[in-house]
């Protein structure tokens, strides 16, 4: 991996020099990045966007894959049109521990027989805190931070009031995340369970998720995390770390499509001694008994409840076809020397307009996406959106740019940062901008 910095040498010219033109020399850098980038061959493998200029978003909703119609239509005509109901015993009933064992192998540090695909994540956060607290009888604590992402915020307050149970906020700078310090000094011998994200959703701070894991162990609490934004672009040891729930959504970086199903992670020796809340057929014992009161399967299908969104897990396999191709080491190379590019950018484009970067320094600590903060960029995301630049924005004032490894090139990142400068100009004088169609 050519890294911003090494690649700079190649653009012609001295930053002292008399005409030394910034942004042509950005731009240059990001066609010697694109032009070395051993991963550039994974950009052609996702459908086209006409109109698209810089797609900054795939952290909230990654690109489809470029055979996924053709895929689709197998699936609909052959797997569905033509096994109809036979397709469940021929591979749908398996589906969900398949899928979940392959997304444990590729992108998890997971060994089989530990990862599913089951609802969406706000259900299985809820599904797995639920079980994490009735496994750890006696205790009276939830450990959330106060800053963390609304769904996984709103699913412990609402445990806590049902099973009076309080919840201890870690409090969490938002540009910054949960340190080791921070959770110790929440943690104690009432703690029951401990949820937390992996990489931050507002600033992309990355946890240090081994060492977190160890305290809460240490203190006696189970520990459930949060991987939306790292499964698929962070490389993530399960397993090694000693994690003992987790889950993560597909439709990220895993492009898995709009709604696509979560995953969850229960470790091995775990699964006999937690329950889940939500007892349906799908995770009994035996399914097909229909018998009378539930009895719950002695592996990770107890945590599965009802019949499992087989279409929709069609977009999140193919996409770990292009994972597994790539690694997931490569795939966070290529993250870390976006993130490295898009902060220059910035330097460049944004932040001499009086905008802020609320993320974490480029290292161990960051995720794969950037948030920028200044007070016009609600307005200005609008404006981004219509000229086919698309960030997300997140209240109060933050530009999320979601750098997306297998889909995202350099020019792209160059392309849209410079946009996010001229229409940050462009409400500052009240002008129109120049990519502005109106
Ligand atoms: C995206 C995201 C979710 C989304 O939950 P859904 O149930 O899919 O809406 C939850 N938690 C975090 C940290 C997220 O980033």
């Amino acid at each position: 991996m050519t890294d911003p910095s090494t690649a700079s040498t190649l653009v012609p010219g001295s930053p002292s020099g008399e005409d030394f033109d910034p942004t042509a020399a950005l731009a240059a850098v990001a066609t010697a990045l694109d032009a070395a980038d051993p991963l550039a061959r994974f950009t052609s493998r996702f459908a086209a966007s006409p109109g698209v200029v810089a797609y900054l978003d795939g952290n909230s909703l990654g690109r489809p894959v470029a055979d996924l119609a053709a895929r689709m239509t197998r699936f609909i005509e052959h797997d569905w049109g033509t096994r109809l109901i036979r397709g469940w015993d021929e591979g749908w009933m398996r589906r969900p521990f398949d899928l979940g064992d392959r997304l444990g192998r590729v992108a998890l540090g997971a060994a089989p027989g530990q990862t599913f695909i089951g609802d969406s994540t706000t259900v299985l956060i809820y599904k797995l805190v639920r079980a994490a607290l009735a496994g750890r009888p006696g205790r009276t604590e939830l450990v959330v931070g106060d800053d963390d992402f609304p769904t996984d915020r709103y699913i412990v307050e609402g445990i806590a009031a049902e099973a009076g149970a309080t919840v201890r906020w870690v409090p969490t700078d938002p540009a910054g995340g949960v340190t080791p310090e921070l959770v110790a000094e929440v943690l104690s011998e009432r703690t029951a369970v401990v949820l937390l994200s992996h990489v931050a959703y507002r600033s992309g701070f990355a946890a240090d998720v081994p060492e977190i894991t160890r305290l809460a162990h240490a203190a006696g609490a189970l520990v459930v995390w949060d991987l939306c934004h790292s499964a698929g672009v962070l490389p993530i040891g399960l397993d090694e770390w000693g994690v003992d729930l987790a889950v993560g959504c597909t439709y990220k970086y895993l492009n898995g499509g709009p709604g696509a199903p979560a995953f969850g992670y229960v470790r091995a020796a775990l699964q006999d001694e937690l329950r889940q809340p939500i007892q349906g057929w799908m995770g009994h014992a035996d399914v097909f008994a229909m018998g009378p009161g539930y009895e719950p399967a002695p592996d990770v299908r107890r945590f599965v409840s009802g019949t499992p969104a087989i279409l929709a897990m069609e977009a999140m396999d193919a996409t770990l076809d292009l994972v597994e191709e790539a690694g997931v080491a490569a795939i966070h190379a290529k993250s870390r020397a976006l993130t490295d590019f898009a902060e220059r950018a910035l330097g460049v484009h944004v932040l001499p307009h009086g905008a802020r970067l609320v993320s974490p320094p480029a290292g161990a600590r960051r995720g794969s996406h950037l948030t920028v903060a200044h007070p016009s960029f609600r307005e200005v995301t609008a404006r981004l959106w219509e000229r086919g630049v698309i960030p997300d924005f997140r209240a109060p004032d933050g530009i999320r740019i979601g750098l997306s490894p297998l889909s995202t090139t350099f020019a792209e990142v160059e392309a849209g940062v410079r946009a996010i400068g001229e229409e940050l100009r462009a409400a500052a004088t009240g002008a129109t901008s120049p990519g502005s169609t109106a």
